[in-house]
């Protein structure tokens, strides 16, 4: 076996996947191996996957089948299958590929350099136990190498879920819900405030039942405010909320603290409560309406955001419908559509009335039109704000311009010149033009007049 001197990382899935791919290469990193700029120049390919939906999970085993055809001309090629489809089919994945070395779980990343050790030695192998409650400091370690990417950063406050919501395969990969204490929450957020980071995003699939099993005596707001008060860190923002957890305290919480961004990701997933029943949701359309009315009246520039899924099984174009209602009277900022994906061991796979994938496709599209247009229109009606922007890359798509991310979750792309030395920093803006996806914005010249609310008042930061 070669020197191990460069690895690539294949991330599919969500913002977990990221900070897991991310604790990988901590750990990489701090044994001398670098990232490498593509495939062909990696000793070690690791493949994260997701199996949320069948689509990410069929394109990252195809991708497994590619490399290692390629691995009979470079024998010396270290591939490792990880996430949440390596959890789910573990050994299976080993006898069907023979050029896989190993198959690392969900909650297997802190055994990465045994796992390495045990493969670079001639063995191929399956981590997959849950590391559980007996080894939470494994189930939360972070390297201190692991990377740090521009001025945000996520941190895990949470790992798996009890929910069980009935499409959703995510409990049984992921493991039981677990919350990680707070002191070392707020200790790996001031390590990163050290290392220059402004804005923590945390992370776990259901932020608000944080704390409530395993009585540390805080709960999630108690955990925004511990974090609130962490040195350098000017934004929190958090996901994901399950609207049937959401409590007042949260409310009452975000819109005190200055530091914590008016946004939200809450996921309705459908309007009809029947379908939202059959979910096993624990909420209805009208309870979800009265958590916005509550969102909107302590917070009115608050962004909420949405998950919402087309074709689950039994939907009747009445139910669908009341998804349409629901974005038209919610009118949400921004809203994730899935078309519902079948996912063994969950309890839709076996409800009787499976649609069919015309009929789910269909209804996307339409739900997908409807979303487009009610926040193309949403992004127009912030023409004339001011806003606060973190500014955080040059922006993709126009070399000429800077991207921030206002308080509320919108993109704003403002021209570059003359803020070059902004990048990182936070400026306020005023909107001028609103697009599908993004808005512009031009920086004001005596900016320390106005808030993001565009009331007046001097800006001491
Ligand atoms: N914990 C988060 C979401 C995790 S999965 C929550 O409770 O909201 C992210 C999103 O994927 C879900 O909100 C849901 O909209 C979608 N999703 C999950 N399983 C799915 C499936 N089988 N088919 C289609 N979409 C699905
Ligand atoms: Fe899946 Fe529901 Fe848990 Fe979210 S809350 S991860 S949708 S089971």
């Amino acid at each position: 076996m070669g020197e191990l001197k460069k690895y690539f990382i294949v991330n599919f899935g969500c913002q977990m996947n990221v900070l897991d791919a991310e604790r990988m290469e901590g750990i990489l990193l701090s044994r001398g191996i670098s990232p490498a700029e593509n495939i062909e120049g990696a000793e070690l390919v690791l493949i994260n996957s997701c199996s949320v939906r069948e689509k990410p999970e069929r394109k990252a085993i195809s991708l497994l089948g590619r490399l290692c055809k390629e691995k009979i001309k470079k024998p010396g090629l270290l591939i490792g299958f990880c996430g949440c489809v390596a959890q789910q089919h573990g050994s299976k994945l080993l006898e069907r590929f023979s050029g896989l070395d190993f198959v690392l779980g969900t909650n297997q990343v802190a055994a990465l350099p045994e796992v390495l050790d045990r493969v670079i030695s001639g063995e191929r192998l399956v981590k997959l136990e849950f590391a559980g409650e007996k080894d939470l400091d494994c189930l939360f370690s972070v390297s201190p190498d692991r990377p740090v990417r521009g001025v945000s950063a996520f941190v895990t406050v949470m790992e798996g879920c009890d929910n069980f919501c009935a499409y959703c395969v995510v409990p049984y990969v992921r493991g039981p819900e677990l919350s990680r204490a707070p002191e070392d929450i707020v200790g790996e957020v001031e390590s990163l405030a050290g290392r220059g980071v402004k804005e923590v995003v945390l992370l776990g699939q259901n932020v608000n039942s944080y704390g409530l099993k395993r009585g540390f005596g805080k709960d999630f707001p108690d955990l925004l405010k511990m974090v609130a008060r962490a040195p350098g860190i000017e934004r929190i923002r958090f996901t994901t909320s399950h609207p049937k957890d959401l409590s007042g305290k949260l409310i009452e919480v975000m819109a005190a603290e200055e530091k914590i961004c008016e946004q939200i990701h809450l996921p309705l997933q459908a309007g009809s409560d029947r379908v939202l029943s059959l979910m096993g949701r624990g909420y209805g359309s009208g309870q979800y309406l009265e958590l916005v009315d509550k969102l909107r009246s302590a917070m009115p520039e608050i962004g909420i955001s949405t998950d919402l899924i087309a074709g689950f099984p039994g939907e009747s174009e009445d139910d669908f419908q009341k998804t349409l209602e629901m974005v038209g009277r919610v009118r949400f900022d921004e809203a994730f559509t899935f078309l519902y994906s079948e996912r063994p061991q969950t309890r839709a796979a076996s409800l009787p009335e499976q649609l069919s994938e015309q009929v789910r496709r269909e209804r996307l599209w339409r739900l997908s039109q409807m979303v487009s247009e009610v926040t193309e229109k949403k992004n127009q009606g912030q023409v004339g704000k001011f806003k606060e922007l973190l500014l955080f890359e040059e922006s993709k798509s126009d070399p000429e311009k800077l991207t921030g991310r206002s308080r509320e979750g919108r993109l704003v792309h403002i021209s570059k010149k003359g803020a070059e030395g902004l990048l990182g920093g936070l400026v306020i803006v005023k909107i001028s033009k609103g697009l599908k996806h993004s808005l512009l914005g031009e920086r004001l010249e005596h900016e320390t007049n106005r808030n993001w609310q565009g009331e007046e008042q001097c800006l001491s930061r």
